[in-house]
């Protein structure tokens, strides 16, 4: 009786892991382009979303734009039977000691909680920004549409909201407007830190700074291609990590790095046509974006972005200058390029949602020995199914190979040699849906 049960719970497992989730197909096929399209002029047409801008008329400026962002959160929530707790979330910056702050203003970031039905305080997040600038960045009444940076990844991340608060989640998510970002990450930085504060587990962050352009300024046009920026490890890591990684690898394989390579295969599964390309770096050459502040102080955090970008349409006044045509306009957004970027946003979050926490204090040995060996103390969670150890050649940028080792807390690898390969471990839930793989942060013999 046993032995039946042990291999229906086998074929059960296999079950879960051989699949893929058709929900995720679902989500893919219900964001919408033309909403995306609706909502990207509806914020472009607020004229400047200047973080200094006018914060009191209804037409014009930041204070607008932020009031209808949180109306439209406040409607989706209303059509899920109040699933999303909506509020501002608010830092006062001053001039002083701010060299690109050109008043005194609060920074104002709107932001909507979908509380998971079972871990309410692990947290996935999409972000998107609220605010735009013209080709002054202390210029705050000029036009600046900010119609793909970044009215497209504001646009995104209301339209994942309301695609995925039709579903519920283990874990929480956080849809977020971000403010103050053209003048020094300041609403990144405010939510951070907030997160801190409430002592909030994050999973990762999603950040999205234009995701609409498939125009290239080199005349490129690629409607496939995106990409994923992250950090090779995290900024806050010690000294003593820091020497450590000198004999025991880790070089490239940080927490933002395995959210950037979780969020690869996802796409490289779910949606085939699309070329997700890993960049190895925390953002743009000598560039920043609202992922960063997180990074700051520790959690996990990329940026999802377009491939080819186009200077010539962003940070810039509107104007033709020798037949050149200059300016963030709405004409220069694809959106179903948007959509497509939306929905690979929306398929991590709902996997990372649905998934597990992972495996803590992952130990890995095996120095001169002929096979390399594991330990690690099992995830809290209820809905495990068991441990996956990943592993690669040092010189890929991908997860090759891996192994489901069942519902254990060590496991050797025979014939597989420590020197040779890096390796994770990830938590699988019972409905197939896997953790952010770990990299082992200690040795034992
Ligand atoms: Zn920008």
């Amino acid at each position: 009786m046993k032995k039946i049960i042990t291999s229906l719970l086998f074929f059960s497992v296999a079950f879960a892991m051989s699949q893929t989730d058709s929900r995720l197909y679902d989500i893919i096929e219900a964001v919408s382009a033309d909403r995306i399209e609706n909502d990207i002029k509806t914020l472009a047409n607020f004229g400047t979303r200047n973080t200094f801008s006018d914060t009191i008329s209804e037409t014009r400026g930041i204070g607008a734009a932020r009031r209808w962002i949180k109306a439209e959160f406040d409607k989706t929530s209303k059509n899920c039977g109040n699933c999303l707790n909506v509020f501002y979330q608010k830092d006062f910056v001053t001039k002083e000691g701010n060299r690109r702050v050109p008043k005194d203003a609060w920074v104002v970031n709107v932001i909507a909680i979908q509380k998971g039905t079972k871990y309410p305080n692990r947290y996935i997040i999409m972000s998107g920004d609220i605010d735009s600038r013209a080709s002054d960045t202390m210029d705050f009444t000029t036009d600046a549409p900010g119609a793909n940076d970044n009215a497209s990844g504001m646009a995104g991340t209301i339209e994942a909201a309301r695609v995925l608060s039709n579903y519920k989640f283990e874990n929480s998510i956080i849809y977020v407007g971000l403010s103050g970002e053209e003048q020094g990450l300041f609403g990144g930085q405010g939510l951070a830190t907030y997160a801190k504060e409430k002592g909030w587990d994050i999973i990762g962050i999603l950040n999205n700074d234009m995701i609409g352009n498939i125009e290239g300024v080199d005349g490129v046009i690629d409607n496939r291609s995106f990409r994923i920026f992250s950090e090779p490890v995290p900024a806050d890591e010690t000294e003593r990590q820091r020497r450590s990684r000198r004999f025991y690898g880790g070089e490239v394989d940080g927490i933002s790095r395995q959210l950037a390579r979780y969020v690869h295969k996802k796409v490289k599964t779910y949606m085939p046509e699309m070329n997700p390309m890993l960049i190895y770096r925390l953002d743009r050459f000598g560039r920043g974006g609202h992922h960063r502040p997180f990074n700051d102080l520790g959690f996990a955090g990329i940026r999802i972005m377009e491939a080819h970008e186009n200077y010539n349409r962003q940070h810039q006044d509107i104007r033709e200058e020798n037949g050149i045509k200059y300016g963030d306009v709405i004409e220069g957004v694809n959106f179903a390029y948007a959509k497509k970027l939306t929905a690979v946003n929306a398929i991590n979050l709902a996997s990372l949602a649905w998934s597990p926490s992972p495996p803590k204090e992952v130990e890995i040995g095996g120095i001169v020995e002929p096979s390399v060996k594991f330990r690690w103390k099992k995830s809290d969670d209820s809905n495990v199914v068991g441990y996956k150890i990943y592993w690669r050649d040092t010189t890929a940028p991908q997860w090759q190979h891996s192994r489901f080792v069942g519902d254990v807390t060590e496991f050797t690898l025979n014939g597989i040699v420590i020197d040779n390969y890096y390796f994770g471990i990830a938590t699988v839930g019972k409905n197939g849906h896997e953790s952010l793989i770990v990299f082992p942060a200690k040795t034992f013999r």
